[in-house]
Formats: structure tokens, sequence, C-alpha cells
């Protein structure tokens, strides 16, 4: 038998189905590996070998009652900005160290509920802010393919944990890129599910209109199962969308002959790295190959989306951020009046990247600066919503890269966040449009760096792009590569 924590959910289910292994032995075999190599990695920020365990026996316990479920006994990790119950939850902050959440969210609570095991929780960027997970407080997490790079961000600690073999899946947040990118620069499969998809309660807001809860895994049917059961209408979160139950594992063919695949020139610029451009194309080739009909989309306002990402976002987070002041959660610095100990409590409390978007989006919300930034950059999000509503009356998905580069050496653009905020130029699109989107392993770059190929679809068009991604993954072996790490002691 393969190695447990080489297996993939669905060979893991069938193993688990079968009875030839036990929800307690597939978690053993995670916590041993998460013991053995993530002194090295550093993906999670807590190990909850105890709940694990016990949630494993319950699985099992379960199976053994007759109950059957492809996620019964599967452990997975999640990403800090994500509550759960009665288990440290920091969103990678000292603002929240300490804290305990009274409840989990929906989306963790829905896997919980059809049985899934969880290992713990994964390191990321402080409040989700950055692409390579150095902006958290507490620990630079490595990419399992080069342990001098980031695993990009800002769920690097969830990529990086799946690409590493220390959880069959996990679950990330994508604000402005922060599944995609990651699951690019780790080698892993990683999909933004359309807004609404997926309930936001009990994910800590960073940018209420753009946040998304999504998968990652080893392929693509995975991500596709472990959506199956994320997804669906929360009365507590009216902006989840009420929508038939679908199974996005059941159109998982390899048959794309006539699938309309549109190729955005505005996807191909100055700064892309060449083996990054190679890659992508061959992977657009190849498609074309398979007998997907590719051509030529045009989405003109492309260049606008990373200003207007960094007025919305900020704008959002410099707002929902407000309610981290010390009283009610995490720990709190008492000045001699209620201002200054709400100064002092985020003075030291909060990292210089969330103090920088806290600014931003103060200013761009200011009386007086409203008009010229806010509000016209709402405007121009919606020409590029308006881009792709156009782009998807000619085509059925739209390919090209996820990051303009492969994963870079840690501490080589935290000081230039002009560097960092470029990671995310063909992410952030998706995000502000409200569609979906996904990065599937396509190749390597020459220093053996893991390359991804994202699809978008449109609003609710998962299944279009989780069958692109498939038929595509399954005719190449790129998602069955491991990487390969020297422990550090
Ligand atoms: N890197 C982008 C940012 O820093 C996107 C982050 C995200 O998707 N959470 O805002």
């Amino acid at each position: 038998m393969a190695e447990l924590t080489e297996l993939t959910i669905h060979e893991a289910a069938g193993l688990l189905k079968s009875g030839e292994v036990s929800s307690v032995d597939l978690t053993q075999a995670h916590l041993d590996r998460i013991a053995e190599v993530d002194g090295t990695i550093r993906a999670y920020l807590t190990v909850t070998t105890d709940e694990a365990l016990e949630a494993a026996r319950a699985a099992d316990a379960r199976r053994a009652s007759g109950e059957d479920h492809p996620l019964l006994g599967i452990p997975l990790a999640y990403k800090d900005v994500l509550c759960t119950e009665g288990v440290e939850t920091t969103c990678g902050s000292r603002i929240l160290k300490g804290y305990r959440p009274p409840y989990s969210a929906t989306a963790i609570e829905r896997l919980a509920q059809h049985g899934a095991v969880m290992l713990g929780k994964t390191n990321m960027d402080e409040f989700a802010m950055g692409s390579s997970t150095e902006n958290s407080a507490y620990q630079i997490t490595r990419n399992p393919w080069d342990t001098e790079r980031v695993p990009g961000g800002s769920s690097g600690g969830s990529s990086a944990a799946v690409a590493a073999r220390m959880a069959l899946g996990a679950l990330g947040t994508d604000t402005g890129g922060s599944i995609r990118q990651p699951a690019s620069l780790s080698g892993v499969v990683g999909i933004k599910p359309s807004y609404g998809r997926v309930s936001r309660y009990g994910l800590v807001a960073f940018g209420s209109s753009l946040d998304q809860i999504g998968p990652f895994t080893r392929s693509v049917a995975d991500a596709a199962l472990l959506l199956n059961t994320m997804v669906g209408h929360d009365e507590r979160d009216s902006t989840s969308m009420s929508l038939p139950v679908v199974d996005f594992t059941a159109d998982l063919t390899e048959d794309i002959k006539g699938l309309r695949i549109g190729v955005p020139d505005e996807y191909f610029i100055e700064g892309i790295e060449p083996d990054v451009e190679r890659t992508i194309r061959e992977a657009i080739d190849k498609l074309g190959e398979m007998g997907a009909e590719v051509k030529p989309v045009s989405l003109p306002h492309t260049d606008s989306a990373l200003p207007v990402y960094y007025l919305v976002a900020p704008a959002e987070a410099s707002a929902n951020l407000a309610r981290f002041d010390g009283v009610r959660y995490g720990p709190r610095i008492e000045g001699d009046e209620m201002w200054e100990t709400y100064r002092q409590t985020k003075g030291a409390g909060f990292g210089p990247e969330v103090k920088r978007r806290i600014m931003l989006g103060t200013y761009a919300l200011s009386a007086g600066y409203f008009d010229a930034y806010y509000l016209k950059a709402q405007k121009v999000r919606t020409l590029i919503k308006q881009d792709f509503d156009r782009a998807f009356e000619e085509v059925d998905v739209i390919a090209g890269p996820v990051s303009p580069t492969t994963a870079f050496k840690i501490g080589e653009r935290v000081d230039d966040p002009l560097q960092m905020y470029l990671s995310d130029v063909f992410t952030l699109a998706v995000n502000l449009a409200g569609i979906c989107g996904i990065s599937v392993p396509c190749g390597f770059d020459g220093k053996g760096l893991p390359i991804g190929l994202q699809f978008i679809g449109p609003a609710f068009g998962e299944d279009r792009i989780l069958h692109a991604a498939h038929a595509y993954e399954q005719t190449t072996t790129w998602h069955t590569q491991a990487p390969s790490f020297d422990l550090v002691s």
C-alpha cells in the first residue's frame, strides 16, 4: 500500500470505505509526518493532536455503525483565519493571540458534520494581507520545493501543508489571489469559488465583498469533493446563495472537445517570467490538441485591477479591523484612558502591512477623498466585471497564468510592497468581478519550481473550470510529482 500521506482524498476514501485503513491510522500517519517535517516547513501554527485522534476515533465509530461519506475520517488542515470552536484562531496576528472562538466557521462545521478530521491551523499572512506568508506575526513558512523560498500567500501554510504531505487537503481564503497564487507557487490545486458560493460565516473578514473560502488539494477531483460539502446557503451569511445542489465531481470527464477557451492578451505582459509564459502557452496548446477551441479574448481593464483592488480591499479592511481594539478579543495593553488603550493595543498588536492597509483604506474613505478614490474605484470595478461578462459571451472559460513568477526567495520582496502586490496581478480581477478561478499544476521552471495554470469561469461556473482543469490534469503528470527537501534540525 502506498504511504498514507501520499494518497489523494479519493484514494484514502476508498481505503476507508473498504476497511483497509482506519481514520486513526490515516490521521496518525499525518501527525507523524507533521512531527517529522514541520520543523522545517513550518506550515502549522497549531497542531490539534488530541482532538484529531478523538475525531478520527469518532469517524471510525460512525463508519462501523454503517455511515458512509467520502470525507468520513479524512484529515484536513484549516487556515488560521477560519474560526474553530475552542481552538486558538489568530489570523497570523499578535492582536488575536490566545483568542479561542466560541463557534466554528460554517464551511468547517459542514466538513466536520460529514466526518472530516481537523489536524490543525495553518500559518498565513497577518489577516490574509500578503502574497508570501512572511507577514505572519509568528513564523515563516518554507516552500517544500525549495526551502529558501516562500510558498506564496496569504494561505501559504495551507498550500505548503498539502504540498509537503502534511494534510490530504486544506482550506484557505482568497480575497485577491490567496488560494490560487500559493497553490501555483506550491504545486497544488487551489480553487476560489464565486462570491456567494461558500458561506463566509466564521471567516474573519478582510475585504467582505471579495473574500471567499476554498480548498487546496493534490487533485482537481479532490477539490470538487471538498467543495461539494462546503457550499450552499447559510442563514448566518446573507451573501451566501441558495442554489440547486450540484455534485461537482459528476462531470469530471476528460473530454473537452468543443470547449471554448479564451486567452486574454492582457495576461501576457512585461514582467512575466519567460519560463512561466512558455509553460502556460504550452499548456494552452495542449488544450487545443485535446479538442478545445482556443481563441483570443480581450479584458481591456486588466491594468486597472491592481489599483482598484488596493483601494477597495484596504477600505473594507479598515472598517473590518476596527473591531480589534483590545476590548473584546485578544490581549489588551492598558493605557490611562480609552483612546490610549486603543492606541497601545493596536500599535503593538498589528504588524506593518496591516497598518499600511488600514491607513490606505481610511484615507480612501475619508471625507473629501471618498469620491475621488473609493467611489471611482467601485465604478472601475464595474468595468472590470463587464469585461468578463463580454468575454463569457464568447467563451466558456478563460485560461492564463496565475502569477507572473514562480516562488521567490524569502526576504526578496518583503520590503517592497509594490513588488509583492504584483504577485497577484492576474488573480485580483476575479475577486473584483465575483467570479471563480482555479490553479492547476502545469509544469516547472528551470529551477524546478512549480507553475500553475489558471482557469477562470463566470459566476457560479465552478463546474466549468473544474472540468477544464481536471481534463488537463488527467493528460499530464505534473500533479503527481512530490517535492523533496532536506530537514533542518
Ligand atoms: N495578496 C493580496 C493582498 O495582499 C491578496 C490577499 C488575499 O487574497 N487574501 O491583499
